[in-house]
């Protein structure tokens, strides 16, 4: 079994990638190597980011690591709120208040296609290489669903009728955002060690 370190204390985030993983990775965040101080995202970009959270991890204590910054883009809104999706709302990052706003922002527009995508930053010794996923949807007329997190109750993926939250893991796991990005990280991770 691999042992990867994923820069995030984001437990939902955790399961969905181990989820995609398997049985042949165990995955340590970043309570489980001692880091428990907030990594400051200051960058203007998911890529810079993603690069930021890792960089910070492997140079202070020294691991390879990957992370991963996500953010919903939607076409009405000139692809906001992208970079700024967590605090979308304000600096406590609260998921209702931040659907609440977008849902606000989008009232009378036609158009609510959006897209999740998300960035992971794989870092390898002096390597540093950059995966991405995108899951194309549309923004629904009101939250919807229990599972998950974040704006999962009012996304609704490409070919499906009800949001992330109504569908949950199972479908996440196929074709979410995240579930891409870490599709190729296995790739990446596989052809390395000649598996
Ligand atoms: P970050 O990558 O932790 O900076 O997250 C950015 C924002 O996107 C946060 O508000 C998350 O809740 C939201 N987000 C990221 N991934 C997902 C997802 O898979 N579903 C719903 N919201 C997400």
């Amino acid at each position: 079994m691999q042992v990867l370190v994923f820069a995030t204390n984001n437990a939902h985030k955790a399961h969905e990638v181990e989820l995609v993983l398997g049985s042949g990775y165990q995955i340590k965040t970043l309570k489980d190597i001692g880091c428990l101080e907030d990594i400051e995202e200051t960058e203007n970009t998911l890529e810079g980011n993603a690069l930021l959270k890792a960089r910070y991890v492997k140079e202070k204590y020294g691991y390879d690591c990957f992370s991963e910054d996500a953010g919903l883009e939607v076409a009405a809104l000139d692809g906001a709120p992208g970079v700024h999706t967590a605090r979308y709302a304000g600096p406590s990052r609260d998921a209702n208040d931040n659907m609440d706003l977008l849902l606000r922002n989008l009232d009378g527009h036609s158009d609510r296609s959006a897209q999740f995508r998300a960035v992971i930053a794989l870092i390898q010794g002096d390597k540093e290489i950059l995966l991405e996923g995108v899951c194309k949807g549309q923004i629904s007329l009101q939250k919807q669903g229990t599972e998950g997190f974040g704006y999962d109750p009012i996304f609704i993926p490409e070919g499906y009728e009800q949001t992330f939250a109504q569908l949950g893991d199972e479908v996440k796991t196929e074709i979410s955002h995240r579930a891409k990005a870490t599709r190729k990280l296995v790739e990446v991770l596989t052809m390395d060690d000649g598996r």
